[in-house]
């Protein structure tokens, strides 16, 4: 069996830890190859080999360092089959899901060959007498990337490409349960020029996470993953002196009123609701119908589900397997607990059948009717195809309802009238919202991040926020002397 070595310097590093996790192929339920777990010292390496590159990196000019990320653009664009392939197979996304993960993850690439003219500076000319100031933007030096299994490849391009244009030094460390997109980037990045040091990355749990958030040379944290770690995160790491935007967990609702399309609603529900096998953090989770729609849409949803073909995501179906068994049987799980809770299981994904290994870690697409609020179903981030729908009385009771929620992170609104559309959108309490759009991450040149419970820190992911968040400024007051200026003077600079 292989095993997925960390990347250090511009080369394979299999640093001195014996701790290995298993990296499942999702779609076969077995193990394919293992994955190193970094000690703080393997941490402390690829952080030594970042701080010994940023001096050399930060200094490059933007014309070096825009060569560089032009060519890795060009190669990711050319092989992206090549990472998808990955993806499928250690996350087991269909592969078309999986091309659309790159998709999306070029467009922050694309967004970085631009930073020259994003991490501008201001000027101001005579100030007073002979005085001019202006500010510039320096990088950070290392920042620390930790991110999710549900991207492995896009959630780490929406912050290193940013990262490393604005000339900082990066250890990314990835999710330990598909490593190995990760790897193939850094790889990739090196044939497109870029030097050694530059761009690190350490497999590892909690132990590495820990080392990043507590070494003295890493200036920031960016972290994508669930609620309580990234509270955990931003607290621990606030408290170490670092800049720390972490993106959290979601519950996200579309809300149907009565005179929407129902079957652009229906589709959109399938789509966002059982994409990925629900394991997006943009995923539809509750549908809020505003009565009397619901039994009509629910008759919509279902006889869309019944067509949808689950298996291997190499063989051309619709939805994959989840990550991992421990947590397909989480998942299936809260079937049980909807049932105990009163609610109506409308159609019961356990026991599909697939076309695939019988080992795969399967759930069928599930569709849960009269979900109470007080429910964990309602309740928790269930992360899989699980859809629940609640009904409501009125618009009003809908936006009370998501407002209500601990997460914030992305909502859809399904209607007709523009003048509704709009009061949503001023009422709603969420970071991304969708008209007549159910997962509406936004482009990348807009910004990534949720409320509440979603997002923890001020800065959302790339966009302009990004370049905020990956650089500092600097203001500068000049004066080049004229001989007849000067004096004492003791007072207080004024204008
Ligand atoms: P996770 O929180 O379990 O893990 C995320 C990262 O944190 C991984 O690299 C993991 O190794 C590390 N980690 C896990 N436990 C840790 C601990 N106790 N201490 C320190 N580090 C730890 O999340 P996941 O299961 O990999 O991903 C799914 C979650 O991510 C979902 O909650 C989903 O909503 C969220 N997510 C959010 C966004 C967003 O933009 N808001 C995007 C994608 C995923």
């Amino acid at each position: 069996m292989t095993t997925v070595d960390h990347w250090v310097n511009g080369a394979a590093f299999t640093g001195e830890s014996s701790r290995t996790s298993p990296v499942y192929n999702p779609a076969a339920g077995t193990v394919q190859r293992e994955v190193r777990l970094a000690t703080v010292a393997d941490v402390d390496t690829a952080v030594q080999a970042a701080k010994a590159a940023f001096p050399a990196w930060s200094g490059a000019s933007w014309a070096k360092r825009q060569t560089v990320m032009f060519a890795f653009r060009e190669l990711l664009n050319a092989r992206k089959e090549d990472v998808a392939a990955i993806l499928t197979n250690e996350h087991g996304k269909v592969l078309s899901d999986a091309l659309g993960e790159v998709a999306r993850g070029l467009e922050v690439v694309e967004f970085a060959t631009g930073m020259p003219h994003l991490a501008k500076g201001e000027y101001s000319s005579n100030v007073s007498t002979g005085v001019d100031v202006y500010s510039i933007r320096q990088a950070l030096g290392v920042v620390g990337i930790i991110s999710p299994f549900n991207f492995p490849a896009m959630v780490p391009l929406w912050f290193f490409p940013i990262a490393i244009a604005a000339g900082n030094t990066v250890v990314l460390k990835p999710s330990e349960k598909d490593p190995s997109a990760a790897i193939w980037m850094a790889e990739l990045f090196k044939e497109a020029g870029l030097p050694d040091g530059v761009f690190n990355v350490v497999h590892g749990d909690k132990e590495s996470v820990d080392a990043m958030l507590q070494h003295p040379d890493v200036a920031s944290i960016s972290f994508v993953g669930s609620t309580p770690i990234a509270k955990y995160i931003y607290e621990t790491a606030s408290k170490a002196g670092k800049r720390v935007q972490a993106l959290g967990g979601a519950k996200n609702h579309m809300l149907v009123l009565p005179d929407a399309d129902l079957d652009l609603v229906a589709d959109s529900a399938v789509n966002a609701g059982f994409g990925s096998a629900g394991e997006r953090c943009m995923a539809i989770s509750v549908v809020v119908a505003v009565e009397p729609v619901a039994d009509e849409l629910i008759e919509k949803i279902a006889s869309r589900m019944a067509d949808l073909k689950v298996g291997d995501g190499t063989r051309g179906c619709d939805m994959g397997p989840l990550i991992t068994r421990e947590h397909r049987d989480k998942v299936a799980g809260y079937i049980d607990v909807a049932i105990e809770d009163g609610s109506t299981v409308v159609i019961d994904g356990r026991g599909i059948e697939v076309d695939g290994e019988a080992d795969g870690f399967w759930l069928g697409p599930t569709l849960i009717d009269r979900v109470s609020t007080s429910s964990k179903v309602y309740t928790d981030e269930i992360f899989g195809p699980v859809l629940s729908i609640v009904r409501v009385a009125s618009y009003e009771d809908g936006v009370a309802l998501i407002n209500a929620s601990q997460y914030g992170n992305g909502t859809a609104i399904f209607t007709n009238d523009g003048g509704a559309a709009r009061r949503f959108q001023n009422e709603i309490q969420v970071g991304m919202i969708g008209i007549n759009v159910p997962i509406p991450v936004p482009v990348g040149y807009f910004s990534f991040g949720g409320w509440k419970d979603s997002l923890f820190g001020d800065s959302k992911a790339y966009g302009p926020d990004a370049v905020h968040f990956f650089t500092r400024q600097k203001a500068i007051t000049s004066r080049w002397l004229d001989p007849s200026h000067g004096g004492i003077n003791l007072g207080f600079p004024q204008n």
